[in-house]
């Protein structure tokens, strides 16, 4: 398992990240990644959560990193200070373009253009082990499925060592993208991405953003569930319980879960497999 955080904004919201890595840590991950906000917007929170989980938690900490609104130059820099923390892993994507979501991106002048050649840019950087993006709804801006693959085949060629997957309500749509993948020969673990629904009306908005679709049956049962935080958290727990339990009865081993800084799912889910 391996577990995402996003970098606190707060004093407070900090308390309850460490809070939640404590809570997670003995399910012993094989690393915790902490997100990079747009436009570099987190770079120096990033820095220094994934600094101190190295140094004090004995977990392996994994920076995410973007080349949106960046020189190579500037993003070089990033690198070589991860290097210097002793941060060995990176989860290296393109990044959202700064006007939003969705919007077209457009590369900075001096920056690298896209995944594939940041994750070529990290490599000439340090010896780092590389996680990268996947889509099994297919990533909004690529044309078609064989673009979307072929392109996921250029990171993996460029010294990714595996790819996490965007956020998916239906197993189906993994299970038909490792089919693509594999049709495509591209060796390498897809690992899927759980979101558990701590918050529908936010979740169910953000996986709209990254194109990610949410099944109508999904929406039904949070139906009503606004004002009874209580059921709401019963009817999350058991959905990605059934997501994951099916997953696992169809061989997946691996998982990627976006704690959005909270470890009472995680933990709940964790013994699914357990
Ligand atoms: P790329 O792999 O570069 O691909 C983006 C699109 O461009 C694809 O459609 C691809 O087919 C197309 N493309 C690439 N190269 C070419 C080319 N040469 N010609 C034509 N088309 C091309 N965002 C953040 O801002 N911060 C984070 O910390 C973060 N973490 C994430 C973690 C995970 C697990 C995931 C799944 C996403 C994360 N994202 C994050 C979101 C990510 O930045 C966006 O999904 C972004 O839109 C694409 O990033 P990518 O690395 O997949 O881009």
């Amino acid at each position: 398992m391996s577990f995402e955080f996003f970098p606190p904004k707060s004093e407070k919201a900090e308390q309850h990240f460490w809070q939640s890595l404590e809570k997670l840590a003995p399910l012993d991950p094989r690393f915790v990644s902490v997100t990079y906000g747009a436009g570099g917007s987190t770079r120096e929170r990033t820095l220094r959560m994934v600094r101190r989980i190295a140094a004090e938690t004995g977990i392996e900490a994994a920076a995410h990193l973007t080349c949106v609104d960046a020189s190579r130059d500037e993003v070089d820099e990033v690198v070589r200070g991860y290097k210097e923390a002793g941060v060995r892993r990176i989860v290296a994507v393109r990044g959202d373009p700064s006007n939003g979501v969705g919007e077209k991106f457009t590369p900075h002048p001096t920056g690298y253009a896209n995944a594939v050649e940041l994750v070529a840019g990290i490599g000439k950087i340090g010896d780092f082990d590389i996680s990268v993006a996947a889509y099994p709804e297919k990533h909004p801006e690529s044309a078609n499925w064989e673009q979307d693959i072929d392109n996921l085949k250029r990171k993996r060629d460029a010294g990714a060592a595996r790819a996490l997957t965007q956020m998916f309500f239906d197993n189906d749509d993994y299970w038909r993208f490792l089919e693509r993948v594999e049709k495509a020969g591209l060796d390498m673990p897809i690992v899927p991405g759980i979101q558990p629904i701590h918050n529908f009306s936010r979740i169910s908005a953000f996986a709209a953003k990254c194109g990610a679709s949410m099944p109508e049956w999904i929406s039904s049962r949070f139906e009503g569930l606004e004002e009874d935080p209580q059921t709401h958290a019963l009817v999350a727990a058991s959905l990605a319980a059934e997501q994951v339990t099916e997953l696992v009865d169809g061989g997946v081993t691996q998982f990627h879960f976006f704690t959005m800084n909270h470890a009472s799912h995680v933990v709940a889910l964790a013994r699914v497999f357990a």
